[in-house]
């Protein structure tokens, strides 16, 4: 798998990952390890709760979240109050979710149920009030992912129920950079340097994270990669639109040096 992933790294992340050779061992970011990679970084980012916690405080729920991760939404969204359901398909994401469930009043985490599933795929019996998607996370899916991630997201709304996701809005993605370097500095005190790969045109962007400073890293050096789709919000809400559901919002959310220009797409179910 290592030799895989390695492969399908291109750019500067691939001539580092070549000459790092077998000093380097790649994971997925979402597996066992890169889940904690992912959740360095990412865990007590703040983008994008503002709007999404804002759009839902009208709503009674409950909510349904979907490809949850370690929680980074899931906690803010239960300060609304409703009942919440997390689903997430990645055991080592599962398991951070629990513990961080653990760390807040259980005024707020009885209302948690963590569901193991696939978003593309999954039937929960039941109904909900607001089904969310964050982090742009609809772009791990490819055509038939997202075919089914709309049949079962419409299953799962109530009447009057809501689709709040997020998605790139790719004309201000990229520009003429193919591989934007970032370092990252996580709250635990993990240094990072994340290098993100896109051409211009391509429908995948590749992210690759390197501990820092590299030189001073000791073997094994975990190297996390993932490719992720790039997908345009307007195709997003065409799909949605012949899927019967129908964007009523579009809510530009602010650019920052990790994120690129993405947007909020409230949908309902259409008629
Ligand atoms: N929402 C979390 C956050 O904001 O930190 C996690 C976002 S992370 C970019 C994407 C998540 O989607 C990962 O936790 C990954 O395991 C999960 N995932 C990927 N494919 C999935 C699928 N088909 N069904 C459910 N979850 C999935």
């Amino acid at each position: 798998m290592s030799a895989q992933l390695r492969a399908a790294v291109p750019g500067q992340a691939g001539a580092l990952l070549a000459e790092l050779g077998d000093k380097a061992v790649v994971h997925d970011l979402y597996d066992e390890v890169g889940a904690l990679v992912y959740h360095a970084i990412a865990g007590d980012d703040t983008f994008e709760v503002r709007e999404l916690v804002g759009s839902l405080r009208s709503t009674t729920g409950p909510i349904l979240e979907l490809a949850a991760g370690s929680g980074r939404l899931t906690l803010p969204l239960l300060t609304l109050g409703c009942e919440l359901v997390a689903l997430e398909l990645a055991p080592g994401m599962i398991r951070l979710l629990e513990q961080r469930l653990r760390t807040v009043p259980a005024s707020r985490s009885d209302r948690c149920t963590v569901v193991a599933g696939d978003m593309s795929d999954f039937d929960l019996g039941r109904t909900f009030g607001a089904i969310v998607l964050g982090t742009t996370s609809i772009s791990l899916l490819d055509a038939a992912g997202r075919a089914g991630l709309y049949r079962c997201v419409r299953r799962h709304l109530a009447p009057g129920g809501r689709f709040l996701l997020t998605a790139v809005d790719v004309p201000g993605f990229g520009c003429s950079t193919t591989e934007q370097v970032l370092d990252v500095d996580c709250a635990d005190g993990t240094r990072l340097r994340m290098h993100e790969h896109w051409t211009e045109g391509a429908d995948v962007r590749t992210v690759t994270i390197f501990p820092r400073p590299l030189e001073t890293a000791e073997p094994p050096i975990t190297v996390c990669t993932t490719r992720i789709g790039v997908f345009p919000a307007t195709q997003l809400e065409t799909e949605l639109a012949a899927a019967g559901l129908l964007v009523t919002t579009r809510q530009a959310l602010p650019a920052t040096a990790s994120h690129h220009h993405d947007v909020l797409l409230v949908a309902e179910v259409a008629g």
